[in-house]
């Protein structure tokens, strides 16, 4: 999969350089291309926001920079694109799975008070909201968009873990334990190391479900 980022702060993807999403990268799983929406601005002076028609407070990501990038690196339109933004419709696993079966995804990223609208409705395909808050700017939102559909790419993850996780049949992940056996005083439920695996499973089942209830009712609904 390769994905395009739109961002007048591209210092601020260094974290994508690591960890699991480093080696996906680095083996060719995954591309990731980070561009600075600066460098396509017209203007002598490399301004590319400006203050808001109508009055109000704060800077309007301008047009052209903008448009030019995209013109630039998707001239096709090849790619999904998708502007980070709290108006957009949330994102959750299930839009993960939608988004994995892209060839193509490219990010934009607002921030100020946001992006002038005509380049939205020129170039974008969707608005998507990582939830009901307002950030400083959309490269956290496309850094958690990238981490989390980047782990349905082939060979990124051990396809167990994705078919034994939070939201994969519905509820919420059962608790987990490693070594020590005991630790300040609290011990591993004993069924975890009696060997039957059909207890471990369960177990596991049943606590999946009092997560789910205690935590997230609103999942059991659909049952
Ligand atoms: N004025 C905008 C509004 O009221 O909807 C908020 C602008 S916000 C300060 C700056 C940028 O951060 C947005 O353009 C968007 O790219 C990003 N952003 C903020 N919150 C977000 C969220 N919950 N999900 C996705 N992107 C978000």
């Amino acid at each position: 999969m390769k994905i395009d980022i739109l961002t007048l702060f591209p210092e601020m993807f260094t974290p994508l350089k690591t960890s699991i999403i480093g080696r996906a990268v680095n083996s060719g799983k995954l591309e990731i291309n980070v561009h600075d929406i600066r460098d396509y601005t017209l203007d002598k002076h490399r301004k590319c926001d400006d203050a808001p028609f109508g009055g109000g407070a704060g800077m309007v990501m301008m047009p052209q920079p903008i448009a030019s990038a995209i013109e630039a690196i998707d001239p096709e339109h090849k790619a999904k694109r998708i502007f980070l933004s709290p108006r957009g419709r949330v994102f959750k696993q299930s839009v993960v799975l939608e988004y994995s079966r892209e060839q193509r995804l490219l990010l934009l990223c607002g921030h100020y008070e946001g992006v002038d609208q005509r380049v939205l409705d020129l170039f974008i395909d969707e608005e998507l909201s990582i939830g009901d808050f307002v950030l400083t700017g959309g490269e956290i939102p496309a850094m958690a968009v990238v981490d989390a559909v980047a782990r349905y790419v082939d060979g990124v993850i051990n396809g167990e873990s994705l078919s034994q996780e939070s939201f994969s049949n519905g509820l919420l992940e059962y608790p987990q334990y490693t070594r020590p056996q005991e630790f300040m005083g609290l011990k591993v439920p004993e069924v975890l190391t009696s060997g039957d695996h059909g207890k471990v499973d369960k177990w596991r089942a049943q606590k999946s479900r009092e997560i789910t209830l205690k935590n997230r009712p609103d999942l059991l609904k659909g049952e």
